[in-house]
């Protein structure tokens, strides 16, 4: 995939810096904003936080609340003093966002440590990956004929309509919707595939139901704990990042968001925000922000709030709107719980078909979609810090695994996977959307200057799809600040950026 777009990629690069100028903000309207809040400090409101003073400029206050830890669904473990992803852990190459962050903070990328994978089917492992490219081709082809490379293109083509997004951005264009962002990007044919199963669209293209069996749903099993009905868009989201041109941030992924948080001077206020309500003096709009600290309540105003936490009942963000109706009663669907247990022990290989561990290859063992399978993946996960003598540990010695399933692993479930363990460590989370083909995307605008983030993990949630929507609602909180409407929702953007340049 990175050979075709790599060209590309130059060019993103080369107009990166077109716009954000923030000693450009002319506002034609009066003043700039003076204060501006954004609740939540995962990846999309820390984005968030950073491009707004992008595009704002040094002088506007921004206040950062966060009820729990910097980082949000990017965050680590630590086990025998080592740090693990629990959250978020891999980022694709092509993730411009992310990488430029990682760039201008000065991060390190972490060196990636090869290993193995395999699908297991709840008897036997089924697929496996060995040390010869040539013949992991050769075995795709004998399995499933050319359903892999007809899958490859529609990756490759999704993804190169995606990455016109970084161009729009780069040249000051926003979206009013997240449908309104698809559209621009990828047509009808992209909404359509945020309303139908993978599944379909595959079959449609050719793939094989076996490759769909065996390969796909072990992917949407490990990146959405999901099925293969979940919508072809983010479907598509998921096998980009099962691809093997994948990163990770040396020290941690989080360490993005304090990063971004500091570059972009916020405040940031340990707290719960509880409510906003719109308060009118005037023509002039602000919002009262309620929140709870360590000290006890109170209350703060802001000329532009931005929401950048999930809002369904599910995840419990706690936020209520007074004083006004948002344009929806209670945002419809739920966030699927995944579990993440990150285990210090010795695998017990015979589970899997090999009773002597040394002869056991694989580094991850992902799974069909087993009835009465309780995990949907295993593998030997490294630490946030690679040192250079790092080495994977060896099936037979006591190693750190990383379990996703569906619920809790009770202590039988444990023992079947391990033939014994040193510490077992538990996150359940909230982790993605879970998928339906009927829900609809959430809105972005939620009152004239209030909006709404996590509405666009509704077509795919990744940490790139967070900073996407952190850029688009910058962009879009200026200019409709400034009233600048020929900014949003512009239609036939590649012909009009041709004629820009
Ligand atoms: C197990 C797991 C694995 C994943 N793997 C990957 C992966 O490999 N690659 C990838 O790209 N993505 C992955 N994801 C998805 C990715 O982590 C998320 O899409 C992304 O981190 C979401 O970021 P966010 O900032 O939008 O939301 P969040 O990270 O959820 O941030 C929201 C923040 O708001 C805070 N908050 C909520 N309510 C309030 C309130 N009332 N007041 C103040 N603060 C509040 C929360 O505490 C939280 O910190 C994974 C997610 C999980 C859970």
């Amino acid at each position: 995939m990175g050979r075709y777009l790599l060209p590309m990629i130059s060019v993103l690069f080369s107009t990166w810096s077109a716009v954000g100028d923030p000693a450009g903000s002319a506002h034609v309207d009066g003043a700039p904003p003076s204060k501006i809040a954004v609740v939540g400090a995962g990846i999309g409101g820390s984005a968030t936080a950073h491009f707004l003073r992008q595009h704002f400029g040094p002088e506007v206050q921004v206040d950062v609340f966060e009820k729990g830890e910097v980082g949000g669904r990017l965050a680590t473990v630590t086990v025998n003093h080592h740090d693990y992803e629990s959250g978020g852990s891999i980022i694709h190459s092509l993730n411009l966002h992310m990488q430029e962050f990682v760039k201008v903070l000065g991060l390190k990328y972490r060196r990636s440590v090869a290993g193995k994978t395999a699908v297991f089917n709840g008897e036997e492992v089924i697929l496996e990956e060995t040390d010869w490219y040539l013949l992991d081709l050769f075995r795709l082809w004998w399995r499933y004929g050319i359903s892999f490379i007809r899958l490859q293109m529609w990756v490759e083509e999704i993804m190169e309509k995606f990455m016109r997004i970084y161009k729009y951005q780069a040249h000051g264009y926003a979206f009013s919707s997240v449908e309104q962002l698809l559209e621009s990007l990828g047509g009808s044919g992209f909404i359509n595939m945020t309303r139908r199963p993978l599944s379909d669209s595959l079959l449609e293209l050719g793939v094989s139901q076996r490759f769909i069996d065996e390969v796909i749903a072990p992917v949407m099993r490990v990146n959405y704990g999901q099925n293969v009905s979940i919508p072809a868009f983010v479907g598509a989201v998921s096998l980009a990042g099962a691809q093997n041109n994948l990163w990770a941030v040396e020290g941690g992924n989080k360490l993005v968001c304090s990063g971004l948080l500091k570059m972009a001077n916020a405040n940031l206020h340990q707290a719960q925000v509880s409510s906003i309500s719109p308060i009118y003096s005037g023509e002039a709009l602000q919002y009262r922000l309620s929140f709870t600290t360590s000290a006890g309540p109170r209350s703060e105003m802001y000329d532009i709030v931005v929401l950048a936490t999930p809002l369904q009942a599910s995840v419990q963000s706690g936020v209520e709107f007074q004083d006004f109706t948002p344009p929806f009663d209670e945002l419809a669907g739920s966030y699927h719980s995944t579990v993440a247990t990150i285990v210090h022990g010795y695998l017990n290989t015979s589970v899997f078909g090999f009773p002597d561990p040394r002869l056991f290859p694989f580094a991850s063992i992902l799974t069909t979609d087993t009835p009465h399978l309780f995990f949907n993946s295993v593998a030997s996960v490294c630490p946030v810090n690679i040192s250079a003598g790092f080495r994977r540990k060896q099936p037979q010695e006591a190693g750190i695994y990383k379990v996703f399933s569906p619920q809790p692993l009770d202590k039988s479930q444990l023992k079947t996977l391990f033939r014994s363990y040193y510490s077992v460590q538990v996150t359940e989370w909230q982790a993605y959307p879970r998928y339906g083909s009927s829900l609809g995307l959430p809105p972005v605008e939620l009152h004239p200057n209030l909006y709404y983030l996590n509405g666009i993990e509704w077509a795919g949630s990744a940490m790139e799809m967070s900073s996407v929507a952190a850029k688009n609602i910058a962009l879009l909180a200026y200019h409709r600040w400034n009233r600048q409407t020929d900014m949003v929702d512009q239609s036939d953007l590649m012909h009009r950026i041709k004629t820009e340049l």
